[in-house]
């Protein structure tokens, strides 16, 4: 997904990325991201199909961050996204979804991903 996330638009203009999530769960992101407005901070992956699970899966070896079998990925439940940029601002963001009640994946090598 690295190599994608250059050619997405900065989350500001990346409207309606949270249609990708559960309802319940839209505005808790939308909240995270919107305290890191302006923090360089891009959301690259939202919902995945089963297949494109499979894909992901398929091609984990040249992926930078872990992948998780088809059929376990929190993206494919609308239940996770997916958001680059500066380390220290995602440990932050990190951090407040934790606060929030969710789980962030930098607990477990994967920095980029948000799930509840
Ligand atoms: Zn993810």
């Amino acid at each position: 997904m690295a190599r994608e996330a250059a050619d997405l638009p900065r989350v500001s203009t990346l409207s309606g990325w949270s249609t990708g999530l559960q309802p319940w769960l839209r505005p808790y992101a939308e909240y995270l991201l919107q305290r890191f407005a302006g923090s360089d901070v891009q959301v690259t992956s939202v919902y995945r199909s089963y297949s494109a699970q499979l894909k992901l899966w398929l091609t984990r070896s040249s992926n930078p961050y872990p992948v998780a079998p088809p059929g376990q990925s929190y993206h494919e439940y609308r239940r996770a996204f997916d958001v680059v940029g500066p380390t220290e601002v995602l440990d932050q963001m990190g951090a407040l979804w934790e606060r929030m009640g969710g789980t962030w994946g930098g607990r477990i090598g994967d920095r980029i991903h948000f799930q509840a």
